[in-house]
C-alpha cells in the first residue's frame, strides 16, 4: 500500500504531553479530573441561588436594599478568581525536546565519570546559590530537565510547575506562579462570601422569628438550614486555608516548600526568596508582574501524517503518544535561572536577547513564544523529525 506523507497544521497544545485537558481551542487549559471542580462550582452557585431566593427579599424590604447588591458583587469577584484559577496555565514547564534531553544526559554522565556496574550512579542534583544560600536543583526524569528553583513536578497533571504551591482539585487544576495569587483572591472572597451569607443568614432568621416564631421561619424558609448548614462547614475550612495562605505569602513561601521544610532550620537553609519583611513579600506576590505562559498553547505547529492510497490514515497518527513537546525549550531563564544553568542556554540568549531581556506585560494572555535555544527550535525540531520520518 503506497502513502503519502501530507503536512497539516495543527495548534501546539494539541501536541502538549501532561495529562490536562484543553477547551476553547486550547485558550482554557485545566487538569484532567474536574469532579470535584464542578461541585466546588454547585456548592458556590447553589448556596447563593438559595440566599437570593429565600433571605435577600426579606432583607432588602425589612434591611437595606444594599444587601443584595454586596452578595451579587462579592458572588461575581469568586466566580471570576475561581474561573481564573482553574482556567488558565498554572505556569508549567514545557519538556526537554530528545535533543536537549540527550545533551543535558550526556553533561550529567560526562560530569558523574563512568559510574562502576552495580554502583548507584550520584542522585541527579545541580547546586546553584541564590542570595548567599545554597539551592539544589533536582533532575525530572519525566520532563527530562533540572527543575528551576521551587519548581517540582505535578503527578496529576504530569507536569513540571514554576512555583508550585500545590494540585487543588476543588479549582480543578494546579496552583503555580502564574495563578497563585487568583487563588489567594479566591480564598479570600469566598471566606468574605460565606460569613457575609451565614451572618446574614442568621440576622433573617432572628428578625422573622420575631415576628412568627422559629418553627414557622423555618417552614417557610427552607432553603434557610441548608444555607446555614454548607456555610458553616465551609467557613472553618476556606477561612483556615485563606489565613495558612496569608501566613506563606507573608513568608513568601509555598506550600509545597512548608510541607517539605525546605527553609526550616534543620537544613541550615533560610529561605532566599523572603525579603524579610511582610509587606514587602505581600506585595511581591500579589502585586508582582504576571508571567507569560512559556507553552504558546495556540501558536501552530506542522504535522507529518500518512495518507494511504485509500484514503484512511493509520490510527497510531490519528492519536499519536505524544512524547516530548516540540515546542518550547527545557530551561526557561527566568529571575531564578541560576548561573549554572545558563551555559546550556546561553547561546540562545545570546543569538535572541529579547527572550530575556523583554520583561513580561502584565495581564498579557498570548505572550510570543519563547525564543528558543538552538537545539530547541521548533523549525530545527520540525525539520529534524521530518528527515526522521523520510
Ligand atoms: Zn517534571
Ligand atoms: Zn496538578
Amino acid at each position: 500500500m503506497s502513502a503519502v506523507m501530507i503536512t497539516r497544521k495543527v495548534r501546539k497544545w494539541e501536541k502538549l504531553p501532561g495529562k490536562n485537558t484543553f477547551c476553547c481551542d486550547g485558550r482554557v487549559m485545566m487538569a484532567r479530573q474536574k469532579g470535584v471542580f464542578y461541585l466546588t462550582l454547585f456548592l458556590i452557585v447553589g448556596t447563593c441561588s438559595l440566599f437570593f431566593a429565600f433571605e435577600c427579599p426579606y432583607l432588602a424590604v425589612h434591611l437595606s436594599p444594599a444587601i443584595p447588591v454586596f452578595a451579587i458583587i462579592l458572588f461575581l469577584f469568586v466566580m471570576a478568581f475561581l474561573l481564573r484559577t482553574s482556567f488558565s496555565d498554572p505556569g508549567v514547564l514545557p519538556r526537554a525536546l530528545p535533543e536537549e534531553a540527550s545533551f543535558i544526559e550526556m553533561e550529567i554522565e560526562a560530569a558523574n565519570g563512568n559510574v562502576p556496574a552495580g554502583q548507584r550512579p550520584p542522585p541527579r542534583i545541580r547546586n546553584v546559590q541564590i542570595n548567599n544560600q545554597i539551592v539544589k536543583l533536582k533532575y525530572c526524569y519525566t520532563c527530562k530537565i533540572f527543575r528551576p528553583p521551587r519548581a517540582s513536578h505535578c503527578s496529576i497533571c504530569d507536569n513540571c510547575v514554576d512555583r508550585f504551591d500545590h494540585h487543588c482539585p476543588w479549582v480543578g487544576n494546579c496552583v503555580g506562579k502564574r495563578n497563585y495569587r487568583y487563588f489567594y483572591l479566591f480564598t479570600l472572597t469566598l471566606s468574605l462570601l460565606t460569613i457575609y451569607i451565614f451572618t446574614f443568614n442568621i440576622v433573617h432568621v432572628v428578625m422573622r422569628s420575631v415576628d412568627q416564631g422559629f418553627l414557622n421561619t423555618l417552614k417557610e424558609t427552607p432553603g434557610t438550614v441548608l444555607e446555614v448548614l454548607v456555610c458553616f462547614f465551609t467557613l472553618w475550612s476556606v477561612v483556615g486555608l485563606t489565613g495558612f495562605h496569608t501566613y506563606l505569602i507573608s513568608l513568601n513561601q509555598t506550600t509545597n516548600e512548608d510541607i517539605k521544610g525546605s527553609w526550616s532550620g534543620k537544613n541550615r537553609i533560610q529561605n532566599p526568596y523572603s525579603h524579610k519583611n511582610i509587606i514587602k513579600n505581600c506585595c511581591e506576590v500579589l502585586c508582582g508582574p504576571t508571567y507569560p505562559s512559556v507553552l504558546d498553547r495556540r501558536g501552530m505547529m506542522q504535522e507529518d501524517s500518512p495518507v494511504f492510497a485509500n484514503g484512511e490514515a493509520p490510527s497510531s497518527f490519528n492519536n499519536p503518544i505524544p512524547q516530548t513537546t516540540k515546542t518550547t525549550a527545557p530551561l526557561i531563564p527566568n529571575e531564578h535561572t541560576p548561573e549554572e544553568v545558563k551555559p546550556s542556554i546561553a547561546f540562545a540568549s545570546e543569538k535572541s536577547p529579547s527572550s530575556r531581556e523583554k520583561s513580561p506585560s502584565p495581564k498579557e494572555e498570548h505572550p510570543p513564544s519563547p525564543k528558543l535555544p538552538p537545539l530547541a527550535s521548533p523549525e530545527t525540531d520540525a525539520e529534524t523529525s521530518i528527515a526522521k520520518t523520510h
